[in-house]
Order: structure tokens, then sequence, then C-alpha cells
């Protein structure tokens, strides 16, 4: 293997021992610790995984995690009015609703509805449009896990040909916007792009979320190009593996995420940055 490893799960580990350090010292100012509702409606299994390590997480980054796990069978109108009465909770510093929503609930609806001062996740159409205009505010989680993942590795942006496989509104999009921001040249495919071998063969950076296990050969991979793997895909076997061949991609990159243990941490660390962020803006503080 020719490239070397971008370590989410070595990276997201420090962010969260700063992100420690921080929650301490607010506390030992007399400050309470930054607070998370995190929302599941009803028990998907793998949802059900990401939201204990969430929480999990907010414990290891001295925030506090307040559950609410609902039934599948909860009413829009009942999401809603939790996240109004969440909305005005002066303890709650951060909003997560997990996807997926049960089909009966409009997911925009409820997005809509967070306060964005206190979206975390950045999906509220306000953050969107922050980001769109050079001026965020909380950051779409795993697009922003990716950059502070290759900012703590040193690799520069400025200049470079990036381009993203997958466009949706919580990976591609905002992926595309923070690498157009970070000043590199953006192209983003999706499933009616032409030639995209040709296209990803000219990616320096390259980030691919298409939830399609190993749809990129290794062989596409342009000789040195930094390589993100978003994807999070499940074998019939069991085991986990992204969107990118791995091995011979490896050989051909200059640095590569692996899956697991890739953007996947960084995305739960970012969450824990954000939701700190929040905290101190809400109450007008620094670290
Ligand atoms: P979506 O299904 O919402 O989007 C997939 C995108 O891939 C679409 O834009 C689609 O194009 C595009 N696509 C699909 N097939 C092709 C193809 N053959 N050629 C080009 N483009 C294609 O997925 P998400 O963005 O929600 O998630 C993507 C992956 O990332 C999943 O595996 C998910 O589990 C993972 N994920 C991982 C996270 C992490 O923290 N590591 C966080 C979030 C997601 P079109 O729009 O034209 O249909």
């Amino acid at each position: 293997m020719a490239a070397k490893l971008l370590d989410g799960k070595l990276i997201a580990k420090a962010l969260k021992i700063d992100i420690r350090k921080a929650t301490d010292h607010l506390a030992a100012r007399g400050h309470r610790r930054p607070g998370l509702a995190v929302v599941i409606v009803g028990s998907d299994p793998a949802s059900t995984i990401y939201v204990r390590n969430k929480r999990l997480s907010c414990e290891e980054a001295g925030l506090v995690s307040v559950a609410h796990d609902l039934p599948a069978t909860t009413t829009e109108a009942a999401l809603v009015a939790l996240i109004d009465t969440l909305n005005a909770d002066p303890t709650i510093d951060g909003i997560l609703v997990q996807s997926p929503l049960p089909a009966h609930i409009d997911p925009h609806a409820v997005i809509e509805r967070i306060d964005p001062k206190k979206d975390v996740d950045g999906f509220h159409p306000y953050n969107v449009g922050r980001l769109a205009l050079r001026k965020p505010l909380l950051r779409s989680c795993t697009p922003y896990g990716v950059m502070i993942m290759l900012e703590r590795s040193g690799i520069s942006i400025r200049g470079k040909d990036a381009v993203i496989v997958g466009q949706s509104n919580i990976v591609g999009r905002p992926m595309a916007l923070e690498l157009l921001m970070a000043g590199a040249t953006i192209t983003v495919c999706h499933s009616a792009t032409r030639d995209l071998e040709g296209v990803v063969g000219r990616a320096e950076i390259l980030v691919v979320a298409t939830g399609k296990p190993h749809m990129i050969p290794g062989h596409w991979v342009r000789e040195g190009a930094v390589v993100v793997d978003v994807g999070i895909n499940r074998l019939p076997d069991g085991k986990i593996v992204g969107d990118v061949e791995f091995a011979p991609a490896a050989e051909r990159a200059s640095w590569i995420t692996p899956v697991p243990g890739g953007v996947g941490p960084m995305t739960i660390a970012t969450l824990m940055k954000s939701t700190l962020e929040s905290a101190l803006a809400r109450q007008g503080l620094t670290e």
C-alpha cells in the first residue's frame, strides 16, 4: 500500500479530547456543560447503533446527552411539539433528529422546525444557505468532519481539482460547498454523469458518497490522489466496506480513508464540536 491512512478514528479521538478539555473548562468556570438532545423515532437497527454511539461520545466529550426515544407510531405533530419544547429549553444547545424518520413524517418539516442555532446537524436551509454564502454557522457534520480530517492531516486544498461522487443533501452537496469554500475547483457527479471514470481520474481530491459498495474501482483513482470514502455498506457476509475498492485504490492514492474507521468517527466527533460551538455562541462565551 502506497497511500498514507487518513485515520479518522485517531483524529476523532484527538478532537474529542480537545472538546473534553473545553467542556471541563466551561464547567470549572461555573458554566453548564453543552446539552445535546438526541431524538430517535422507531427502532431501525442501524439508527439505534448510531444513536448509541452518539450518546457514548457525548459522555467522552463531557457533554450532556438527553435521550428522546419515541415509538414508530409518533405523529408528526407530536414530534414537532417536542422540537418546540427543545427549542425553548435553555439547557439544550443542539437538537439531533436521527434519520430516517418513519414514512408518515415529513423530514423537511421537522428539520425546518429546529431552531437554526441548535441545528447541530447543519441540515436546516438557513445553515445550508450560510455555507453557500461562505458564512457558515452550524455545518453538516459529515462534510465538516472530512474538512477537519484533511486539515489535521496537513492536506492542502486550495487550487486542487476536487471531485465529489454523490449529490445528497446531507453529504455530496454540503461537501461540494465546503471544498469550494476551501479553494478547490469542484465537480459534483451523480447518476446522470457521463464518463464517470474520466471525471474521477482527474480528481486530486476524491470524495465518494453513493452507498454502492466498491462502485469506484481502484484503477480509476488518479496517482497521488487523496481519497475520502464516505460510504458505509454492509455486505451479505456482514463485512463493512466503502464505495471505493480499497486495496487497489490505496496502491495509487497518496492518502486514503479506511472503512470503517475513516469518515464515520469524524462525523460523530464533529457533532460534539458543533454542539460545543453552539453552546458557546448561545451564551456569548469563548473557550
Ligand atoms: P444517497 O442515497 O442520498 O445519495 C447517493 C448519491 O450517489 C446520489 O446523489 C446518487 O445520484 C449518487 N449515485 C448513486 N449511484 C451512482 C452512480 N452509479 N454513479 C454516480 N453517482 C451515483 O446517499 P447518502 O449521501 O445519504 O449516503 C451515501 C453513503 O454515505 C451511504 O453509504 C451512507 O451510509 C454513507 N454515509 C456515511 C456517513 C458517515 O458518517 N460516514 C454519513 C452519511 C452517509 P442521484 O442523485 O443522481 O441519484
